[in-house]
């Protein structure tokens, strides 16, 4: 059902300011970024090995990533796990009585579907599944 871990998703307040940090002290660099609207952020990634960095930053002070910081500060927000099929697995989940955020996948940053579970299903963990056609 899932194949790896696609990547990870890191809510900060500048994506200059981080990026430039992983750059210095890990050589990691950005190959892309994309603004999604619908999620009033801007998406910086960061590949390495077969996964990614993705590193969030809020466009608006009402968006999910503000909100998630001014709670719980920068940091590690979701990790994103791949599926070849996600609406078969958001099927799947619904039938187990998983809480689900999204029961339809929508539009993620890289033209991949995405959909999240619930956080309170999953003992705090924000998951993201995450398809993409390669
Ligand atoms: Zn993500």
């Amino acid at each position: 059902m899932i194949e790896k871990i696609d990547h990870i998703g890191i809510a900060v307040r500048s994506i200059e300011k981080t990026s430039e940090l992983l750059s210095n002290i890990l050589g990691l660099k950005v190959a892309g970024e994309e603004i999604v609207e619908e999620q009033k952020v801007k998406v910086a990634f960061l590949p390495l090995g077969d996964s990614e960095l993705e590193l969030l930053e809020s466009t608006s002070p009402e968006g999910p990533i503000a909100r998630f910081i001014e709670k719980k500060g920068e940091g590690i927000q979701h990790i994103a796990f791949r599926v070849d099929n996600i609406e078969k697995v958001l099927e799947k989940l619904k039938k187990e009585g998983v809480r689900l955020i999204d029961e339809k996948p929508r539009y993620g940053a890289g033209g991949a579907k995405i959909a999240f579970l619930h956080p309170k299903g999953t003992n705090g963990l924000l998951i993201e599944l995450c398809e993409r056609n390669e």
